[in-house]
């Protein structure tokens, strides 16, 4: 029997989105050190790519150079109109970009549709940010003299990208450096380089010129050493772990880069007794089981203030065990498997640790059929802030409820982390809202809504959850330089 997810790549309308070549100054490159890709529902390998080595990153970085005079040199609006034909080509293709997503990173295929449309979102935002790439006149503090502000393209970049959105992280980074008129280069994560292989096929059909976008698959070591050593390259925006972010923002320091940081979350989700239960319980859901818990936005600490949390618990428990697990390609599934077994361990780890230390642990039955990828949906009640699930962040489809007393105590509760990404509050209390939108320290505050991404919100984190700001009018500022110009001795 011929294997979902083969079936699916084989009827894609873009068989040469499987061709596996990475793309170096304009070529399609093989190579014969291959990598597998795996689905990771089954184990199955679905297809295999071009492992690219340092040389090639060196030849991209130098390909990449010399494609910045004549990009930056474009009027914006020639760029805006390259990366508007760019996103509507995802769109002629999601249904195949999907697949891709679906196949080998898991979420389910409604959700990867909803990421191709979420992606090609970024390359239209920023066509008409860089139109908008504003610099300023000073008002001037000295006699005779015009003092200007000038934003300018800061030069090559580079991107490293996770496997959760492995469409959008990299059309947030590229839509954004190549309207600053800055060339880039993509390395995706080595789960997820088929589709990050497709959309820099896209881009080179939308008109992108050689050496503008390139995409190199291979060892993450590897491909980065050359890009953080190599003076050539500006700047380096990064979406994942704060492990490896911090890693990254330490070999960049050698060059003195412009480093821009999308790291891990750990989100609180306050809920108070004045709220609408089935409201607060449907955002619960939303914050965190979409793409089956693997988001860096989800809620892991869910606080309930002690008047409603047994009505809580309960209609979150019976909402979670609707859930349907399974393959991502299954019209029915909620929930697929998680990316790399080592999330899943993890998020087994997370519920034996509050298991032992006395945590109420409603888990659906595993189905014996689904492979080791896959955690079934999980509720763990009663969780303390012992627990490593209330310390750190799961990064999967397990739900940890806590109970608090008070707005003074379940705020300090949820500061009190090194993280500092996304939060949420539901409450009725118009005052109570804006009190803690005043002192919650996140990057990004949902009141009473699980849903606020999009290209036009400053995406971002606070303490260790990162550095600078994606999408928005400030995403483009990563890629940019500013200059300030005094012209003196105007008198006649
Ligand atoms: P990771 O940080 O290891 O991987 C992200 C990217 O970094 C990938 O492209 C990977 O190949 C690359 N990378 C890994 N090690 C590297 C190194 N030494 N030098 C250069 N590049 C390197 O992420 P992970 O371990 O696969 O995911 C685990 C955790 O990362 C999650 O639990 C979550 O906290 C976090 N994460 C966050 C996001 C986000 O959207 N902010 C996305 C994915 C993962």
């Amino acid at each position: 029997m011929i294997a979902l997810a083969t079936r699916h790549l084989k009827s894609l309308h873009r068989r040469d989105f499987v061709a596996g070549a990475a793309l170096i100054d304009g070529h399609w490159i093989g190579g014969e050190q291959r990598d597998i890709v795996v689905d990771p529902a089954t184990g199955d390998e679905i297809a295999d790519v071009a492992r690219c080595s340092a040389a090639d990153m060196d030849r991209a970085i130098a390909a990449a150079d010399r494609s910045f005079g004549a990009w930056r040199e474009l009027l914006p609006a020639k760029r805006g109109g390259i990366l508007r034909s760019w996103a509507s080509l995802m769109r002629n293709y999601s249904e195949d970009l999907a697949v891709l997503v679906t196949v080998e990173q898991g979420k389910p295929l409604a959700e990867a549709r909803c990421e191709v449309a979420y992606g090609a979102g970024f390359l239209e935002w920023f066509a008409a940010e860089g139109e908008r790439a504003y610099g300023e006149t000073i008002p001037s503090h000295k006699a005779g003299s015009v003092l200007h502000v000038r934003m300018q393209p800061i030069g090559v970049a580079a991107a490293i990208t996770p496997w959760n959105f492995p469409v959008a992280m990299i059309t947030r980074k590229a839509g954004a450096a190549l309207a600053a008129g800055c060339p880039i280069i993509v390395k995706p994560a080595p789960e997820t380089p088929l589709s990050a292989l497709a959309v820099a096929r896209l881009a080179e059909e939308a008109g992108v010129p050689r050496g503008v976008v390139q995409v190199l698959v291979g060892d993450p070591v590897v491909l980065s050493t050359p890009l953080l050593r190599d003076t050539r390259v500006r700047a380096l925006s990064f979406t994942g772990s704060t492990q490896v972010g911090r890693l990254l923002l330490e070999g960049a320091a050698e060059t003195v880069k412009k480093v821009s940081l999308e790291l891990g979350g750990h989100a609180p989700f306050l809920v108070f007794d004045d709220v609408d239960l089935d409201k607060a319980v449907k955002g619960a859901m939303a914050a965190k089981f979409a793409t089956s818990g693997q988001d860096c936005l989800a809620a892991n600490r869910i606080y309930v203030q002690r008047g409603v949390y047994g009505a809580f618990v309960e209609t979150f428990a019976s909402a979670i065990a609707r859930l349907k697990v399974g393959h991502g390609l299954e019209s029915t599934t909620d929930i697929g498997p998680m990316t790399k077994l080592s999330v899943a361990n993890k998020c087994r780890a997370h519920i034996d640790d509050a298991a032992a230390k006395g945590a109420r642990v409603i888990s659906a039955k595993q189905n014996s059929r689904l492979g080791p990828n896959f955690v079934p949906p999980t509720l763990l009640s009663d969780v303390t802030d012992s627990m490593l699930i209330a310390r750190e962040e799961t990064f999967g489809p397990v739900a940890a409820v806590l109970p608090f007393d008070s707005e003074e105590e379940v705020l300090a509760r949820a500061n009190a982390s090194e993280m500092g990404l996304a939060a949420y509050v539901y409450t009725d209390s118009l005052r109570r809202a804006l009190r803690l939108s005043e002192s919650i320290e996140y990057g990004m505050v949902g009141i009473n809504t699980a849903s606020f991404t999009g290209p036009p919100i400053p995406f971002g984190g606070w303490k260790q959850s990162g550095l600078g700001r994606e999408g928005s009018r400030h995403g483009i500022d990563e890629f940019m330089e500013l200059k300030y110009i005094c012209f003196g001795d105007l008198a006649a």
